[in-house]
């Protein structure tokens, strides 16, 4: 078995936004020369997430409205009386920091509308992204 592993740098252009990392991370794959494993995908902080899901300008707004129904932005927050960013913990403590992937040809195995996107809740920031690739 071979591992092969490499940190992404990714830039988040705004307080919450949405980045898709899907290409980024299957170049890490490509260049791993590991055609079957897995790839497990890392994001290394408390105030972002990940998820898989469809890339679409419609949803990309729903997944909006939908944090902002779940964590308003601005509230009556314990944190923001040492900081400023509570919502953007309790949205990143909802949702994961991680994802592992199959691997097969050489590529992720996603579903059709799964595409992986890094979830900025408290940008804008330069986020780390580690990938690992793990197989034969
Ligand atoms: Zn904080």
């Amino acid at each position: 078995m071979r591992v092969y592993s490499k940190e992404l740098q990714v830039e988040t252009p705004s307080r919450r936004s949405l980045v898709n990392i899907t290409e980024r991370v299957e170049s890490v794959v490509k260049e791993s020369g590991i055609s079957e494993g897995i790839a497990l995908v890392f994001l290394a902080h408390a105030t972002a997430a990940l998820f898989a899901n469809e890339d679409e300008p419609r949803i990309r707004k729903d997944y909006e409205r939908l944090f902002e129904r779940l964590v308003p932005a601005s509230g009556d927050y314990e944190h923001n009386a040492i900081d400023d960013n509570a919502d953007a913990h309790l949205l990143s403590a909802l949702l994961k920091q991680f994802y592992v992937f199959p691997v097969k040809g050489g590529r992720l195995v996603r579903g059709t509308w799964q595409e992986l996107f890094l979830a900025e809740f408290d940008g804008p920031r330069l986020r780390r992204v580690h990938v690992v690739v793990m197989g034969q």
